[in-house]
């Protein structure tokens, strides 16, 4: 499967104003399902379940993952049944009902069970031909996947920003970083509230902290939480760039870049990478918030 995604200049007042360069990585433009990192997340785990001969894509994930509908449509695409936990009670969603047209049979159960993910699992028949995967597609073949981002960049850059959820997208772009003796500054947003276990997550993988910045205060409140000055905020980025994000991952992490580029962090003529991590069929469930 050949992953590619365009890196793209972006004009904005802001940017001229400030006189930084700020190009974005376009990986909402991998795939329309399997979107962003996702798929870069998925590579590796789809090889290794085709080359241990499983038939089943088991994963998990909220009522709104991104993660579930990659996996739904990575399964249909590549001929593998899919079995997605969904955590909390039975409901209806335009995610939810687009992973049932790819195929994906859903499971709804309760927070206290979805918290042993691997007893889930076990308790599956036939599951000696599922393959498992994290919820977020979180694990070591998920950071070489992201890495391979790094490898695409034509250009060289000062800073990198992404997103970070579980935190294994910034661990395998610090792994390219390192890989390609690169002096970027990488630049991660959890979305969570308390997002400095993100740096544990990364050591976890192996992968190097000493280039990395964590910035710990652009969560709005938490995991898939907004305030009107973050919708705002996208509504005229959206009108200003033409470039669709939404505001539980980029929306957050471009947040971040614009605050610090208005406060004079970066010096002049800096040039700034920023992933846009996709996910946009996750506004479908944040639309009614852009009316207030
Ligand atoms: C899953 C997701 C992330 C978070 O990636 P992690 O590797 O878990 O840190 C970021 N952006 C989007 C759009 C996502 O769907």
């Amino acid at each position: 499967m050949h992953i590619y995604s365009p890196e793209q200049k972006i004009e904005h007042l802001l940017y001229k104003s400030k006189n930084v360069q700020v190009y974005l990585k376009r990986d909402d433009m991998i795939h329309p399902f399997i979107s962003g990192n996702k798929w870069r997340k998925l590579k590796y785990n789809l090889q290794k379940a085709q080359e241990e001969q499983k038939t089943t894509l088991v994963t998990f994930g909220g009522a709104w993952s991104n993660h579930l509908l990659a996996t739904a449509c990575s399964g249909a695409t590549y001929q593998y049944k899919t079995i997605g936990f969904v955590r909390g009670e039975d409901i209806n969603n335009p995610v939810l009902d687009m992973c049932k047209l790819f195929g994906m049979k859903l499971r709804f159960v309760s927070r206290e069970d979805y918290k042993d993910k691997l007893k889930l699992f076990e308790q599956l028949e036939n599951k000696e031909k599922c393959y498992f995967i994290d919820e977020g597609g979180a694990n070591s073949e998920a950071t070489w996947g992201c890495k391979e981002l790094v490898d695409e960049l034509a250009n060289t850059y000062d800073h990198i920003f992404c997103a970070a959820g579980t935190g294994t997208t910034a661990a395998g772009i610090a792994q390219g970083i390192q890989e390609q003796n690169l002096k970027t500054k990488l630049h991660v947003i959890p979305v969570l509230k308390n997002g400095g276990f993100i740096l544990d997550e990364i050591q976890k993988y192996h992968a190097p902290i000493d280039q990395i910045e964590l910035h710990l205060d652009y969560h709005f409140g938490g995991y898939a939480k907004v305030k009107p000055e973050l919708i705002n905020f996208v509504k005229n980025y959206i009108k200003a760039t033409g470039v669709m994000i939404e505001p539980t991952y980029t929306g957050k992490a471009m947040y971040a870049l614009h605050d610090l580029i208005e406060k004079d962090y970066f010096q002049e003529g800096t040039k700034i990478l920023i992933v846009h991590t996709g996910g946009l069929t996750g506004l479908l469930g944040q639309l009614e918030k852009f009316d207030k």
